[in-house]
């Protein structure tokens, strides 16, 4: 379900968010002697205490290497990073465990997409099909592989709302389309892609459909089994647990018939000078020791999040996205980029000839964390004909003071700037 399409909730229904907003120490530091506002969390999500102990508990109690050890330790770290393998399978919908990968992150899954499962299908005059709202990270990957096999990459266009074409991406899938792979929802406009219309119409055609949910995992139900989509790729970070891992949810007949992208140690059934036989999925894809801590933490958060139910989160930033974009759109100047009708979280904006960069110093100043930049999406910047947007982003823990500090941190700089 899209936030969308979240239904209103009852009073008794709502996020506590004074108490959730203590489980969160980051949030109550100053920042140039102002209380923090933090509004990048399309970059990045603060971490729950419930976060942050696993992670100390990890490395004070239980440090083990996994898998290979006979001793309680190793046994006992086995047992919590399968035990959150379960966990984010169940989190995501996904059939099976061996069907979640554990990966660095988003870059990182696409990446190993790439490589093991489109590159050795991939032939001269084949395609492959993205949108022109990508980040880089499904982007360039992408568009090594088609120059490296003499294939073409397809772009589906986006309309002035930041909304995909769909006419044209019907017209753009094809027999030679090897593979669809877009974002779930964009980082730079905060666009909700209609991945099950896209998935449905790429099947009926026989094509494989990799989604980036980098976006959109923290913010809305998510069931990979519901969409049926092929590939599934999302980052710890941005769902309040550590840096460093993330997920690929692949479908196990086609992780099965993928070679690994990393070779080494944890991921072989048997090593001899002559041969290798490769460990069954999904440790063929896990080579070397993983992020243990990383994992376990990212269990926690996915029991955060869990705590707070995905449509109760869904419903309080919609809430606040709303209050935003009102209040926003009332600043004389200001131009939002970004205004599709099924958005969640993101206001990415305009500010008369304000260089974004000197907005963002000018809040920082005041304690406003927002982000500056073309958010690593070129081409969306290209589409609107700028260079770069300033970027609010939701989380659960944003309140509507925080939209009031961002707006008038914005007057502030009108009157500095304007
Ligand atoms: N895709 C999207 C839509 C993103 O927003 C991001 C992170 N900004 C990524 C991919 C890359 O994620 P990571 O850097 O965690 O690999």
């Amino acid at each position: 379900m899209t936030s969308s399409q979240t239904p209103p909730l009852t009073p008794e229904q709502r996020l506590d968010v004074d108490q959730i907003r203590r489980d969160f120490p980051v949030l109550s530091r100053q920042v140039h002697g102002h209380p923090l506002v933090y509004l990048d969390n399309a970059a990045t999500a603060q971490k729950p205490r419930a976060v942050l102990d696993v992670l100390t508990r990890y490395y004070e109690d239980n440090n083990a290497n996994i898998h290979r050890g006979v001793h309680a330790l190793s046994q006992t770290a086995t047992e919590q990073y399968e035990g959150s393998r379960s966990k984010i399978g169940r989190f995501i919908g996904a059939h099976e465990d061996r069907e979640i990968v554990f990966v660095r992150g988003t870059t990182e899954a696409i990446n190993l997409v790439a490589h093991s499962f489109v590159r050795p299908r991939l032939q001269p005059g084949d395609e492959v099909l993205i949108t022109a709202m990508e980040h880089h990270s499904n982007i360039v990957p992408w568009q090594i592989l088609c120059n490296e096999k003499s294939a073409r990459l397809r772009v589906v266009p986006i309309n002035e709302a930041g909304e995909l074409d769909l006419d044209e991406f019907r017209d753009l899938l094809t027999s030679r389309t090897k593979i669809v792979a877009l974002a779930h929802m964009s980082n730079a406009l905060g666009t909700i892609n209609p991945v099950p219309d896209i998935i449905a119409a790429s099947h009926s055609q026989g094509v494989p459909v990799l989604l980036d949910g980098a976006q959109a995992a923290p913010h809305m139900n998510v069931n990979v089994a519901d969409l049926d989509c092929d590939f599934y790729a999302f980052s710890g970070h941005k769902l309040y647990g550590p840096t460093g891992i993330g997920v690929l949810y692949g479908k196990a007949n086609h992780l099965e018939s993928m070679d690994p992208y990393q070779t080494g140690g944890e991921q072989i059934k048997s090593v001899t000078f002559e041969k290798t036989i490769y460990n069954d999925i999904p440790y063929r894809f896990e080579a070397g020791t993983p992020h243990i801590a990383g994992v376990i933490a990212l269990g926690a958060a996915i029991d955060y999040v869990d705590s707070l139910g995905r449509d109760r989160i869904a419903a309080h930033e919609n809430e606040i996205l709303a209050y935003g974009t009102k209040l926003l759109s009332s600043i004389p100047g200001l131009r939002l980029i970004g205004t599709a009708t099924n958005k969640a979280s993101v206001l990415s904006f305009l500010l008369g000839d304000i260089h974004p960069h000197d907005i963002g110093t000018i809040l920082d100043d005041k304690g406003i964390a927002i982000r500056t930049g073309h958010h690593c999406a070129q081409p969306v910047m290209d589409r609107f004909g700028i260079s770069a947007t300033a970027r609010a982003s939701l989380a659960f823990y944003n309140t509507k003071y925080d939209i009031d500090a961002l707006v008038q941190g914005l007057e502030q700089v009108r009157d500095v700037l304007g």
